[in-house]
């Protein structure tokens, strides 16, 4: 049977999962139980089908899932005891914006200003791209390398390394307990660290088409022409999600190799709350009997109680 198509990410304790129809968040809390949020999600490309297009997809996706994961993980922070407070949309968005800025001198204006450094060898604009490309990968690398020295940032890594090790053992059709998903690997071909990867190289493709104009035109050309490398990029990962040529498979490979940094091997206990998180987005037939139930006895009976997923506020509007 055709599994179906569920992604996820690590977040501050936890794990999130996004299913078919719902998406969940599933955390530790400080008392050793697991926490688990479920919420419809919508895409506005149902609203709006042109979005679903190919090249504008990639954005839409991109942006959808950058708010799911913003939300799940300032819930997280909460459950987790890290936050007394769920950030609001104000703070939201105040973080988005510092994100994009602090991304946008890192990623963009550092490596592209620096680069003037090699016109002593040529001023070739494609081999100043390529530089330009270089530069932002190692700037990325080292970025992945310095924050994965941090402890809580290891912790989300082991998380991430769940969620993989969790999908995989879903889609191989076992039922999902410790033992099963600790046997499966934590690198998977549809992970975002690959796409950013994927983003990297597409960059310096599609850069080398302007030239080398002024830093400012330089910095500015590359924001926005932003949309178009994740179009691209996304329609590459998505092919790549499905193939099974293996010269594509091999061009994957680097993507793979990239979440050696970003995963780490998970403990049980963070496997657990990984398997509670994705059976909360499956359907009950999905759910293979023989899978674990990880939650504590008065979690399980609250869930008893709760009302059916259908009457909860969508987190989203909230
Ligand atoms: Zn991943």
């Amino acid at each position: 049977m055709a599994k179906l198509s569920v992604g996820g990410q690590a977040v501050i304790e936890g794990v999130m999962m996004r299913g078919p129809k719902d998406v969940a968040t599933a955390v530790r809390d400080p008392n050793g139980r697991i926490q688990v949020e479920t919420h419809p999600v919508s895409s506005i490309a149902d609203r709006y089908p042109i979005l679903k297009k190919p090249m504008l997809r990639g954005t839409v996706s991109l942006v959808e899932s950058l708010v799911l994961g913003l939300r799940s993980l300032s819930y997280s922070a909460k459950m987790a005891g890290d936050e007394d407070e769920q950030l609001t949309d104000k703070e939201m968005a105040g973080t988005i914006i510092f994100a994009l800025v602090l991304a946008s001198i890192l990623f963009i204006a550092i490596p592209t200003g620096a680069a003037k450094f090699f016109h002593f060898i040529t001023d070739d604009p494609v081999f100043l791209n390529l530089m330009e490309g270089f530069l932002r990968l190692a700037i990325f690398l080292a970025y992945i390398g310095g924050i994965s020295r941090m402890k809580d940032i290891r912790r989300v890594f082991q998380y991430h390394g769940a969620e993989h090790k969790t999908i995989h053992c879903y889609e191989a059709g076992l039922p999902l307990t410790v033992a099963n998903v600790q046997r499966f690997s934590r690198l998977h071909p549809r992970c975002g660290t690959n796409f950013l990867l994927i983003v990297m190289l597409v960059s310096i493709f599609v850069y080398a088409f302007l030239g080398w104009p002024s830093l400012i035109e330089r910095i500015v050309s590359r924001i926005l022409l932003l949309p178009v490398v994740a179009g691209i990029s996304y329609e590459l990962i998505r092919f790549a999600g499905r193939t099974t040529n293996p010269v594509a498979l091999k061009l994957i490979k680097p993507g793979l190799w990239l979440q050696y940094l970003t995963t780490r091997p998970p403990q049980d206990d963070m496997v657990e709350v990984a398997i509670e998180s994705l059976k909360a987005v499956l359907p009950a037939e999905e759910i293979l009997p023989g899978s674990g139930h990880y939650l504590t006895e008065d979690a399980q009976a609250a869930a008893a109680t709760e009302p059916p997923a259908s009457d909860h506020v969508p987190a989203l509007e909230s």
